[in-house]
């Protein structure tokens, strides 16, 4: 990229390469240089890069119909799609609304339950908690949901309210209490706070069940959903999973809530749904809701031009049958210990690593500047920011994730290859961190 640039990219002084070739795991810049895609960008390309079978649905979507209003015309990409999506999604969620990507999908999220809760009367119910610290994009629907302060403060003035409670983290629990004698207090915060506000103005809790990019891959202890999902049952408060990251295939099932056997009533999905192919996302809708549209209104009263875009579509549907048809699932299952495995001997050999947690082929770094007291970095050496370069300039993409909240999280990076990954690839990808970290104690932190 020459300083002339007209784009107005979000790191207005960076120096990016040009991204020229994809293929498989690797992308390959204008100079040939190799890069193995190591967080498949930002955990979106989940099937590998240049997927003929892809690309050539794609190409034949686009020959037939390439765009028709979904308030005009059905197409049969759509109807399929949502078809087999109906039978991959948990418990008795069988609607899909199709959008763009992950923010519109949680934007629609919350329009959704709010119109539900006016269907059926409960109009007093309009009121979201979410968890500080998650992530769920960054239109101003979204953003007021996330709880990363860094982002919501530029913006503050201008988000609508929405009541955060602590998130779990029992790596640093923002509550400074152990599991499991906490008992789980970060869940039970949820009924506090429903109490707090009154049961009859709530109308849906927003989590991510694997805490992703604000955090690296957090995993909650094992009944943290069970008690959230029994809180929200009680007061009639709808539960929203934002899988936008975990979702089609990233931990080894089409969705993270599968892991603990979490029935949302909406799910919202983006990123690794369509691979990269095209921009796409859903919101993925329990049949009780459906219903109460149906027989109330009868309309949604929300609606994007490109939702449903079939060429989109095409992208997502091909995705769910590459996956299928390479048993993608059964890669992640086969190969995610170890992963884990290696990533945990590098944490035995180099002390910076204080944490790795995650599922799959979601897998979170924390970096610490003392391992036994787990203490953070100075902020000012960048460390995560530094590991990030030095492994772009080794030929390896990990995902950034320097936070500083609340004193909860720190440095870390995700680990989150392509899922079509290979035991020979994932030795390539841990030697060149193995390379990168070593690089980053003798000649970045110690000077
Ligand atoms: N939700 C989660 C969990 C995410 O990680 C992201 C993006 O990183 C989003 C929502 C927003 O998705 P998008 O960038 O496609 O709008």
């Amino acid at each position: 990229m020459t300083s002339t640039s007209n784009v107005f990219y979000r790191d207005l002084n960076k120096n990016y390469p040009i991204a020229s070739r994809g293929e498989g795991i690797y992308i390959y810049d204008s100079n040939k240089k190799k890069y193995l895609d190591g967080s498949s960008g930002a955990l979106v390309a989940n099937v590998g890069h240049g997927q003929k079978e892809i690309f050539d649905s794609m190409y034949e979507q686009m020959k037939s119909i390439s765009f028709a209003h979904t308030s005009q015309f059905r197409t049969i990409v759509l109807e399929e799609y949502a078809s087999k999506l109906s039978k991959i999604t948990p418990g008795e969620i069988k609607y899909s609304y199709f959008v763009s990507g992950g923010s519109e999908a949680l934007d629609t999220a919350i329009k959704m339950s709010r119109q539900y809760q006016l269907e059926r009367g409960r109009s007093s119910k309009y009121k979201i908690i979410a968890r500080w610290t998650s992530f769920h994009g960054h239109t101003l629907g979204a953003l007021s949901v996330g709880g990363y302060a860094e982002w919501r403060r530029p913006q503050e003035p201008n988000l609508i309210p929405v009541h955060h409670i602590n998130p779990p983290n029992c790596f640093r629990c923002p509550l400074s209490l152990e599991y499991p004698s906490c008992q789980v207090k970060c869940a039970l915060e949820l009924e506090e706070m429903i109490l707090r506000e009154g049961p009859e103005t709530i109308s849906a809790f927003v989590f991510e069940p694997i805490i992703g990019s604000s955090a690296s891959a957090v995993i909650a202890p094992s009944e943290y959903f069970k008690v959230v999902s029994e809180i929200c049952k009680k007061y009639d408060i709808l539960m929203i999973a934002d899988e936008v990251m975990s979702g089609f295939g990233r931990t080894g099932e089409y969705f993270a809530c599968n892991h603990w056997g979490i029935k949302p009533d909406i799910i919202i999905s983006a990123k690794g749904i369509s691979g990269g192919y095209a921009p796409l996302g859903a919101v993925l809708v329990h049949e009780k809701i459906y219903k109460a549209f149906k027989s109330g209104s009868g309309r949604f009263v929300h609606g994007f031009t490109h939702s449903g875009n079939p060429v989109s579509v095409s992208a997502g549907l091909a995705t769910l049958k590459f996956i299928i048809k390479h048993d993608l699932l059964n890669n992640v299952k086969k190969l995610s210990s170890y992963l884990e495995g290696e990533l945990k001997r590098l944490a035995d050999e180099f002390s910076i690593i204080g944490d790795v947690r995650g599922k799959g082929f979601m897998w979170g770094l924390e970096l610490v500047s003392d391992n036994k007291e787990m203490s953070f970095f100075d902020p000012e050496l960048k460390v995560t920011n530094n590991l990030v370069k030095i492994c772009f300039e080794n030929g390896l993409i990990v995902y950034p994730s320097q936070k500083f909240h609340y004193g909860v999280y720190g440095d870390s990076i995700m680990i989150a290859p392509p899922i079509i990954i290979s035991k020979d690839e994932i030795d390539e990808l841990i030697s060149l961190l193995r390379k990168s970290l070593t690089q980053l104690i003798n000649y970045k932190i110690t000077g």
